[in-house]
């Protein structure tokens, strides 16, 4: 009657949405302030006023037609030409219009990248932790879905079991720097040492070997560590970029899609990445946003606020007692398990009120993800909670 596959996906939501409902209704009963719900990366700061002020501006002043009409599908022309300036200017690389497709954020970027370049029998490969999201757009795309695992001391690609993952069916890597679930950065020297092995990986098997890079935590960093722009270092390479998180616009559904212009064939690339955004019905993305994002290319919210929350959360958890993995940005951070099962952890917690997810699914047991996307009071307030569950374990 209808899509099996379809009708699993719908009726399994994932585990973040699971916690997240189940804080929902915790919350109706205890009170909100009571429930330290550590499950969603919704971003807790405002958009910055300026977005605002161009949206306001742009309702008043620009014909309906315009504003509430169809752009062109790969999107309006001026903001495809702002953002490609934007690219070149910051991060050194060549890029025009024509590299540039305007999506419904990273999700769609994703999504239509992976159809545009999947075929029969390939596969995707994803470094854990990774976005469990991931799994389906790759599934659904029609390739087979391959995780590699990690190392678990410091959350880094595993290049030994990366080079063992990769095969003559590999059609494309995804890199996710900073990471959700764990806020770690990829540091310039494994990128550098991921684009050699792609580079002679793609020799080898005499075809491109795409490397996409999902980058909605681009602009949220709190360390020196340098986010490296991957298309400066490898040639087929595509960005899926989204103002979700770096303007907090994640309702608003804006994104793009960039495609090297150094990549092989980058026009016919393009051209199936139009084809791909076709087929799945996008038509353009959301014209106001367009128009909108295009004034704040250069802005983001005030992410001083999430650089405040790791680090009363990172020094607080460290001095209870727990292992926890540093990270260098996004607003995430992953706690080791003090239990074997993380889920176990995770269903201990809940006693606490504490709704972390546990790392399962995302391709590395063992811990739990806290996303610090919430007011800095409810952070300070937790601390107290996450010192009891510590000591409950102590205890034992
Ligand atoms: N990729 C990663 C790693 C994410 O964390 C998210 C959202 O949380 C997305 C993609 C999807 O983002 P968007 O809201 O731009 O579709």
């Amino acid at each position: 009657m209808v899509s099996e596959k379809m009708l699993n996906l719908g009726k399994k939501s994932s585990i973040i949405r699971e916690i997240f409902e189940y804080g929902r209704k915790r919350k109706a009963e205890i009170g909100a302030e009571n429930v330290f719900d550590f499950s969603l990366g919704n971003p807790s700061v405002p958009a910055p006023q300026k977005v605002t002020d161009v949206m306001n501006r742009l309702v008043a002043e620009t014909p309906a037609d315009v504003l509430h009409g169809y752009t062109s599908a790969p999107g309006d022309i001026n903001v495809r030409t702002a953002i490609a300036k934007h690219i070149s200017e910051k991060f050194g690389v060549k890029a025009d219009s024509g590299n540039i497709y305007m999506t419904c954020g990273a999700a769609a970027s994703l999504t239509i990248t992976l159809n545009a370049i999947v075929e029969k029998g390939d596969n995707v490969i994803a470094f854990a932790p990774f976005f469990p999201e991931y799994r389906v757009f790759v599934e659904q795309s029609g390739a087979e879905f391959v995780p590699v695992s990690c190392k678990t001391e410091d959350l880094q690609i595993d290049f030994d079991a990366f080079e063992k993952a990769i095969n003559k069916n590999t059609k494309a890597v995804i890199i996710n720097s900073p990471n959700n679930p764990s806020g770690v950065i990829v540091p310039e020297r494994d990128v550098k040492k991921l684009a050699e092995i792609l580079e002679n990986k793609q020799k080898e098997y005499n075809k491109e070997i795409f490397l996409i890079s999902d980058e909605p935590y681009r602009e949220l960093v709190f360390t020196d560590e340098k986010v490296a722009y991957i298309p400066a270092y490898y040639d087929n390479s595509f960005v899926c970029y989204s103002y979700s998180k770096a303007l907090s616009l994640p309702g608003e559904r804006i994104g793009y899609i960039f495609v090297s212009a150094a990549m092989k064939d980058s026009a016919d690339v393009f051209a199936a990445v139009c084809g791909a955004g076709r087929a799945l019905g996008y038509v353009c993305a959301p014209s106001l946003m367009q128009y909108t994002i295009a004034e704040c290319l250069e802005d983001t919210a005030d992410v001083s606020v999430y650089e405040k929350n790791r680090k009363i959360l990172y020094d607080g958890l460290t001095d209870i007692g727990y292992t926890v993995i540093k990270p260098d940005g996004a607003f995430y951070m992953f706690v080791k398990s003090p239990d074997k099962n993380a889920i176990d952890f995770y269903e201990r917690a809940k006693k606490f009120e504490l709704l972390l997810v546990p790392s399962d699914d995302f391709g590395c047991p063992g811990f739990v993800r806290i996303a610090y996307c919430v007011d800095t009071a409810l952070i300070e307030r937790s601390l107290a909670a996450f010192k009891a569950l510590y000591e409950d374990y102590k205890n034992e």
